[in-house]
């Protein structure tokens, strides 16, 4: 299959072959700075420098209004827009049959003047249905005496979650694992676009935190354990999200969440208590949101849990000393769901609901996702009477959230967006996420290179993933758990329907084989994978969300193992397929599997891209965002430290991990040479260039990877840190020189004091397999 073009078949692409057929036999220096598709390059830093300009317009744009508006409020009506309620406050009914219930909605928008409302009940709802339940909310928000219109918001997660027909895009840890933060940019614009037009301004997403314990149920939300990447890729969101207007029709505001230090807890189970030193947090779980912050995002929800003996809604040193003062937020911090409450019931840091409404609020807070009652409308007004809770941080609060309503010119128009010509779920929308799916998807292991099948082969493919689509989607994807399979497009291809698409449907045998975790006809299998010429074996997860996606042990269920091991007595070639939202261990098959596809949750076009990948019509690109572990008891971060036993023996074996993190394979080959590194006197940058070609025989994307890592500084280093990437379109035989400027915060740290600090020294810079050394002074 080697030299096979890749299929042409959006504007992108067209874009890039032309560029390509005029570079191809030639050795092309391009400097990092094209970000585009012309260019075929799209580096880490460059976008960055584009697109961190936050969205206009500004607060000061509002601020008389604002003032004014706040002078004329009573203090229920400015309580009112502190408190957030959920959707069945003001309906009856669930599901589809959910309906606005004019007395509910009454006493919360007129008599109570809350100033936002979440989410569904539990289903996702035609565009045609929300414009029915938004325009009847601010509609009851005109009969108020103050007219403020009511902010909705809603986990717009992988695309619009909540919209039936809304374009879905894989989910975040496969967004991450394309290394291409402009599909997470037009992604995002999609999703922010198609929300806004059901009339929803505000998206409870990107999530920030940094997934560095891969037990953790809400792996698949975040963008991987990388800092660096995580940044990018959330910075991407942002402003596809915001874009450079928020009061635009096509655009939303962002949440940032879920701050901070929520995915690292300590026995993996979500909404766990997490030990995070400072120095750590600073280092590896604040930068995202630092530079989310900077980007403008709007809004930011925080952390369920607890780090260091604090619940981050009871934490005021990290709400207002880091996240105001340190990171500059401007907008308004929202709590996560019943998140005051829980300072009573579980964490124990107050006796009564008034106590912890007070202590939230003190900390921080600006509005409380209650979400199912008016005890904390009522509380606090109880607390400002009381004189517990100051009417200037009433004030403070209130001012943020009105300011984020008119940024988002609700003002002008509470229904914005509805009107506007966006197309929910277009046909060139699915094409961005078939795109993103077939650039996360990534190709652990060919041995033989097995891989790309031949269409001709007879293949047998079973296991519980193949013939769903709720695996391929996880959470999140029209309901909550997402798992409704009712719910899903009738016009998918399920990862089966996609090879009988493609290699015709007399030359696939399909066994289920096993469900999740229950054998079915194991047997009759590994009979039929006999007869076949290769066995494309789905395994993975099944959907979950949050705490109900809790798991006792990270090794992929007995049943799924004891059906690939079946098969695999058949001594036929195995690929396994990974649909998964974290790694689940698969030691005992992956050595005697000939190929290995993590695919994550690639949502509703993944069917298709796995397809194109097994068979060749797509030449896969994506690299592990995730360290892949070998066993449970050996869950390393790639950015780990050295340990006894040393870096070349016992230590190295330990911590060696099934896949690393930034790996992937092609089925082109790629050679790097000529790495420079320049420190230039007096300069406080370091410009590295390396050159990347492409030796095998057909087109691919290779990412760029650079490493950086100190020999010996004040705080132990880690191994090594990602610094910079690029993803790179090269034909067969074509050169690129990528170049990179590392400026003196890439060499720093957060110091003991936890502090940033740069020290003089020496650092070695690694790309592709090469290794050069600079002196720091
Ligand atoms: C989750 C948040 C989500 C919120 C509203 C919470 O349980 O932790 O991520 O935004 O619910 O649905």
């Amino acid at each position: 299959m080697l030299g096979k073009e890749i299929p042409v078949n959006t504007p992108q692409k067209k874009l890039w072959h032309i560029v390509i057929v005029l570079a191809v036999c030639m050795v092309v220096a391009v400097p990092s700075g094209a970000n585009d598709a012309a260019s075929g390059i799209v580096d880490s830093q460059t976008f960055l420098r584009r697109n961190s300009a936050p969205a206009g317009p500004p607060a000061s744009a509002s601020a008389a209004a604002v003032e004014k508006l706040l002078s004329q409020m009573t203090l229920k009506e400015k309580i009112g827009q502190m408190t957030q309620l959920e959707i069945g406050m003001v309906s009856d009914g669930q599901d589809q049959s959910i309906r606005i219930n004019p007395e509910k909605l009454h006493k919360a928008v007129v008599e109570y003047g809350v100033g936002s409302l979440l989410n569904v009940k539990d289903e996702a709802l035609s565009g045609e249905r929300w414009h029915e339940i938004i325009r009847a909310i601010q509609e009851e928000a005109k009969k108020s005496r103050l007219q403020i219109p009511v902010l909705y918001g809603i986990d717009s997660i992988h695309g619009p979650t909540y919209i039936v027909g809304g374009t879905l895009f894989p989910q975040p840890l496969a967004m991450a694992a394309t290394w291409n933060p402009e599909l997470m940019l037009r992604g995002s614009q999609i999703s922010a676009a198609e929300t806004r037009k059901a009339g929803i301004p505000w998206s409870f997403s990107p999530v920030l935190d940094a997934g560095r314990q891969p037990l953790w149920a809400r792996l698949w939300e975040t963008f991987g354990e990388d800092t660096y990447l995580a940044t990018v890729m959330g910075v991407a969101t942002v402003r596809g999200y915001e874009g450079s207007d928020l009061s635009s029709p096509v655009n939303v505001s962002a949440s940032l969440k879920h701050y901070v230090g929520y995915s690292y807890p300590t026995n993996g189970g979500d909404r766990s208590p997490a030990l995070i030193p400072e120095n750590t947090l600073r280092e590896y779980f604040l930068p995202a949101f630092a530079a989310a912050v900077k980007a403008g995002a709007h809004t930011v929800m925080v952390n369920s849990s607890e780090v260091n003996g604090t619940p981050a809604h009871a934490n005021g040193y990290l709400l207002k000393n880091v996240l105001r003062d340190e990171l500059g937020l401007q907008g308004f911090v929202v709590s996560d769901w019943s998140d005051i409450k829980l300072l009573v019931s579980t964490h124990h840091v107050a006796a009564t609901e008034k106590d912890a409404t007070r202590i939230a609020v003190l900390a921080g807070i600006d509005m409380s996702m209650v979400p199912s009652d008016y005890s904390f409308s009522d509380l606090l007004f109880q607390l400002v009477q009381e004189g517990k809770v100051p009417t200037s941080r009433i004030d403070e609060a209130v001012r943020r959230i009105l300011t984020v309503k008119y940024q988002l010119g609700l003002f002008d128009d509470p229904l914005r967006g509805i009107d506007s010509k966006t197309v929910i779920g277009s046909p060139e929308s699915r094409q961005v996420s078939l795109e993103a799916a077939r650039e996360s998807i990534t190709l652990l292991k060919n041995e033989n290179h097995t891989l790309p099948l031949a269409k001709t082969a007879h293949v047998l493919v079973t296991g519980p993933d193949a013939d769903s689509l709720i695996p391929l989607n996880n959470g999140w994807s029209y309901t909550w758990q997402g798992d409704r399979a009712s719910m899903y497009p009738k016009d998918r291809a399920t990862i089966l329907k996609a090879i009988q698409e493609k290699i015709g449907a007399s030359n696939v045998t399909y066994v289920p084989g096993t469900t999740y975790n229950k054998e079915v006809d194991t047997a009759k299998a590994a009979e039929a994978a006999s007869k076949a010429d290769a066995v494309v074996i789905c395994l993975g997860e099944w959907a979950y969300a949050e705490t109900p996606g809790n798991i006792p042990d990270l090794t992929l269920p007995d049943a799924q193992l004891l059906l690939a091991l079946k098969i695999m007595e058949t001594k036929k070639p195995v690929i396994l397929v990974l649909t998964e939202g974290r790694p689940r261990i698969i030691s005992r098959i992956a050595d005697s599997a000939k190929g290995i596809v993590m695919a994550y949750n690639p949502s509703n076009e993944g069917g298709q891209a796995i397809a194109d990948i097994l068979f060749g019509d797509v030449n896969p690109s994506g690299k592990l965002p995730i360290t892949y572990p070998r066993s449970t008891n050996r869950l390393f971060t790639y950015d780990h430290k050295m340990f006894s036993g040393g870096d070349g023996g016992e230590g190295k074996a330990m911590a060696a991990p099934q896949f690393e993190f930034g790996s992937g394979l092609s089925y082109t080959t790629y050679s790097y040479s000529d790495l420079h590194v320049a420190t230039a006197t007096g300069s406080q940058t370091v410009r590295v260039d390396v050159t990347v070609k492409n030796t095998g025989g057909r087109a691919g994307k290779e990412v760029v990877q650079l490493y950086l890592n100190e020999r010996f500084a004040s705080v132990t280093p880690p191994l090594k840190r990602l610094k910079r990437f690029a993803k790179v379109l090269l034909q067969p035989g074509e050169s690129r020189q990528v170049s990179f400027e590392l400026t003196s915060d890439d060499l720093s740290f957060i110091g003991a004091d936890n502090r940033r600090v740069v020290e003089p020294g020496v650092f070695d810079v690694r790309v592709g397999g090469l290794q050069q050394t600079f002196e720091w002074k």
